[in-house]
């Protein structure tokens, strides 16, 4: 299968991971491994772990260049958007070209599932950065939260980031996503503990529920609870996943962009693919728009039918 869409590259973006994050997604709408339940794209449509190239290593290079020779400033090129970036099979090669021709440091967010085949864990050597995520570690726990695809195995998982971490020498950083119900048990979040003082991660970065999931039924943990098994954890470099909240936050800030965002929500609500395809700008470039103006109570987020939409926050859909 190939695909084409207009934004494989997207940003900068603000993330609160990765300071000023250049973002490319070189995946269809949204072909993934899993199904998590907390996913803010939705639920996966193309669930698979079969890896294909998707686009070709030129376009992405050549979509690529104009980014870096507007001098933005950039914390991180980051490979994350619709879905698993280790499914494409040409993320090896696309690192190394970038390489070629960039010093920013490279990140890859992924859900560390395909770890277990060698040449993932070789593909992904010349990065600086890989953010894998680990929910659970029991098979029920993991089946629960992040509804794997046929063939993938927690425990191979895990295995394969262990192997990754003794192969590969730039930085770990793991992230766990705790919803209240599933994997906040004592017994599931010692064995997450004891798992990851295996892995080794340079960081920890405990993350929860802030917008509506692809599962309606998910909910969050509250602060409170974040802080505790992060005081629990002591013997891990723990930090926890703050949104961003205010507009200095955001770079290239745009007045225009909000109102536009605004104005077409209070006249019928969208779901965040609607308003990629009005604006032409990437999901997780949105999001950040979004998150303020949710802060500010002007709009806020709801399923309907199984989707997520944005409607303005006085605004009741039934
Ligand atoms: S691994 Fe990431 S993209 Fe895939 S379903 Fe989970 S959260 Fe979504």
């Amino acid at each position: 299968m190939s695909f084409k869409k207009n934004n494989y590259i997207f940003g900068p973006v603000p993330s609160r991971r990765l300071g000023i994050s250049l973002g490319i997604d070189l995946i269809p709408f949204k072909t993934c491994s899993l199904d998590c339940v907390y996913c803010e794209c939705g639920r996966t449509t193309n669930f698979t772990r079969i890896r294909k190239p998707f686009v070709s290593v030129d376009t992405i290079i050549e979509d690529l260049k104009p980014y870096l020779n507007k001098n933005n400033k950039l914390d991180y090129i980051t490979f994350s958007g619709s879905g698993e970036p280790t499914l494409n099979s040409d993320i090896g090669k696309i690192i190394d070209r970038i390489k070629k021709i960039s010093d920013t440091p490279i990140a890859v967010l992924t859900n560390g599932t395909l770890m277990d085949d060698a040449s993932v864990r070789q593909d992904l050597l010349n990065s600086d950065l890989v953010l894998p995520s680990l929910d659970a570690v029991t098979a029920e726990i993991f089946n629960k939260i992040n509804r794997p695809a046929k063939g993938v195995n927690i425990l191979n998982t895990i295995e394969g980031i262990i192997k990754f971490r003794s192969e590969y020498m730039g930085k770990i950083w793991l992230e766990v996503f705790i919803a209240s119900g599933i994997n906040d048990s004592k017994e599931e979040l010692s064995k997450i503990h004891n798992t990851i003082l295996k892995i080794k991660p340079e960081k920890v970065q405990l993350n929860t529920l802030d917008r509506p999931p692809a599962y309606d039924n998910i909910k969050s943990i509250t602060m409170d609870k974040l802080d505790q098994i992060r005081d629990e954890w002591k013997d891990l470099p723990v930090e926890i996943i703050k949104r961003i909240k205010k507009r200095e936050e955001i770079l290239s800030f745009s007045k225009n962009l909000e109102n536009n965002i605004l104005n077409t929500i209070i006249r019928r609500p969208l779901t965040i693919d609607d308003l990629s395809e009005l604006t032409g700008k990437h999901n997780l470039e949105l999001y950040k728009y979004i998150d303020v103006l949710a802060k500010e109570k002007k709009i806020r987020e709801k399923i309907i039918n199984n989707k997520i939409f944005l409607i303005p926050f006085e605004k009741q859909i039934k």
